[in-house]
């Protein structure tokens, strides 16, 4: 045992003389402070301070070295929610030579991975702001692997949901008050702070009104790969097809309640022949929920966080997402975007309650539950008699809240009938088929032949080889788009071609040079690259 002891002694002798003499070592992945990931060696927390550490050596390094840009506004943001002032990330800057009139740091072995969780009390945020994209920066870089550890910085206590975090790394996560009781100067040997936005599909309007993101870089397969290993790490197993087909009613209980839910259940049982249940997360587990939706052919409940759960539905399974009167679905889309990415397979339905004889107000609860009685009588009245919520920034907007909690008597005629104007006959599962998704290669081979026939008339014989990948598919539809350009002009002629090889003659010149793109297109949409640019003389 005491030879245990001096080995942990030496290493830790070790590793306090490379950080006096080292220092710190940061490299990041990212141009701005919105898409950066920084790797770092020795980087130190004072938990007294509250602050993170860099030190300076002879062997340190810094890159991205901003100067006083790294305060504007900040080196990184520490959460995946886009440029949120209350989640940046800084260090401040000390001399190596300080360390000796400092506490001793006490080093955390594990690789960590330093991050905010942005509302760890609410399932949306859980999933989309911490879980998904902890889970695809740890697969961004190699050494974050399941011997890694968490740490959240964000300053929260382990919140509703702590379970679903602990399920990412086989290391307990540590919390920001936790790392007082390490020490007062704690070194990450190795360390990654930040988190990877790749993932994310909603923001939810603190610049703008809430909406999808302008860039949506994540599809329904690496949504459906995350949602495996969390099956798997919830011990949850895949029944195979063979089992009884059902709907999930997913209720709240607290408030935004149905307020005839078996009257609902019953219409949905009778309307589509099949067994339905109701969870809650009040009343059940959440594996209980994630095996009972992940093999349901149609999900149904009121907007709210609950519904990011649709994530672990099969392919080819609905979502039908119920709103309050006067909140219009088209405003508020985070689970209709994570339903209809590509690649999700899911068919997302809204339903709202138009009728004001069917919703139940709660003017006198406090304001953070919907509450108005707060504000003065003018604008009270403004807000009740008004048929819309209209567009507003993010949080406490009272007319939202308001009627963000009412509860909902649902018209059971008027739900089904929007259902049925998607779901024709039973709802349920399908296999996955790559042909529908994948985009053609360039043409090949692309060659043109001119012909003049006396001073004005001219023809182009263009033709071309078949994309290299469409000899390994199956695709209902082939085209070609080709687009004829005379040289220096702006303009083009689009044509949309069924064959290899067309002659054009229509408006082609003598003595003229053009310029012919030529792209495939399977089933319409899918539209390739064009092949590089065909000269043509006449
Ligand atoms: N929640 C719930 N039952 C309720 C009310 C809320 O399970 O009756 C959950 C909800 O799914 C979310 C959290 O509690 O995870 C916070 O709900 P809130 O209404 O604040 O947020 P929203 O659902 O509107 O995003």
């Amino acid at each position: 045992q005491s030879q245990e002891l001096s080995q942990a002694q030496t290493d830790y002798h070790a590793a306090l003389q490379a950080l006096v003499e080292d220092g710190t070592r940061m490299v990041c992945t990212g141009r701005m402070h919105t898409d950066r990931v920084c790797r770092f060696e020795s980087l130190c927390y004072s938990t007294e301070a509250e602050e993170f550490v860099y030190f300076h050596s002879n062997s340190s390094v810094m890159l991205p070295n901003l100067g006083s840009r790294r305060f504007q506004p900040a080196l990184l943001d520490l959460s995946s929610v886009e440029d949120h002032n209350t989640q940046y990330f800084n260090f401040v800057e000390l001399p190596a030579a300080a360390l000796k009139f400092m506490p001793k740091p006490v080093f955390v072995p594990d690789v960590a991975l330093i991050t905010n969780r942005f509302n760890p009390d609410n399932l949306m945020h859980v999933f989309h702001d911490d879980l998904l994209p902890i889970y695809y920066t740890m697969q961004q870089f190699s050494d974050l692997d399941q011997e890694a550890r968490l740490f959240f910085m964000e300053g929260w206590s382990e919140g509703l949901h702590f379970d679903l975090y602990k399920l990412l790394s086989n290391k307990q996560p540590l919390l920001r008050e936790q790392l007082k009781t390490l020490g007062r100067l704690l070194c990450f040997t190795k360390s990654y702070v930040g988190l990877s936005k790749i993932t994310t599909w909603y923001q939810y309007g603190f610049v703008q009104p809430q909406g999808p993101k302008a860039n949506i870089l994540v599809s329904g397969n690496e949504i459906r790969q995350f949602a495996k290993f969390m099956l798997q790490k919830l011990n949850v197993s895949l029944e195979e097809s063979s089992s009884e087909e059902y709907i999930v009613v997913f209720s709240r209980t607290i408030n935004r309640l149905i307020l005839n839910e078996a009257e609902l259940i019953l219409a949905l049982a009778q309307e589509f022949q099949m067994k339905t249940i109701t969870v809650s997360l009040e009343e059940h587990s959440f594996s209980d929920i994630v095996r009972l939706i992940s093999n349901a052919s149609m999900l149904v409940s009121m907007h709210g966080a609950q519904l990011v759960m649709s994530l672990f539905l099969p392919r080819g399974a609905t979502v039908v997402e119920l709103f309050p009167y006067a909140i219009n679905p088209e405003h508020y889309t985070p689970y209709k975007t994570l339903a209809t990415l590509p690649g999700m397979d899911l068919q997302y339905i809204a339903w709202q309650n138009t009728d004001r004889e069917d919703t139940v107000t709660y003017p006198d609860r406090p304001w953070d539950q919907g509450g108005i009685a707060h504000l003065d009588k003018a604008e009270q009245e403004r807000i009740i008699k008004s048929t819309e919520v209209p567009r507003h920034l993010c949080c406490r907007n009272p007319e939202w809240l308001f009627r963000a909690y009412q509860d909902t008597k649902v018209n059971i005629p008027s739900l089904i009938h929007v259902i049925r104007q998607t779901v024709k006959s039973k709802p349920g599962p399908k296999k996955q088929k790559w042909s529908d998704s994948l985009y053609p290669g360039k043409v090949r081979d692309a060659r043109c032949q001119a012909s003049v026939q006396g001073t004005s008339e001219a023809k182009l014989a263009v033709s071309w080889q078949i994309p290299w990948n469409l000899k390994y598919l199956k695709v209902r539809e082939v085209k070609y788009e080709v687009w004829i350009q005379e040289q220096g002009e702006n303009t083009y002629m689009p044509y949309i071609l069924s064959h290899q090889n067309h002659t054009f003659s229509e408006n082609i010149k003598p003595f003229t040079i053009y310029l012919v793109w030529i792209r495939c297109i399977f089933n319409k949409n899918l539209l390739g690259p064009f092949a590089d640019v065909l000269l043509c003389s006449t």
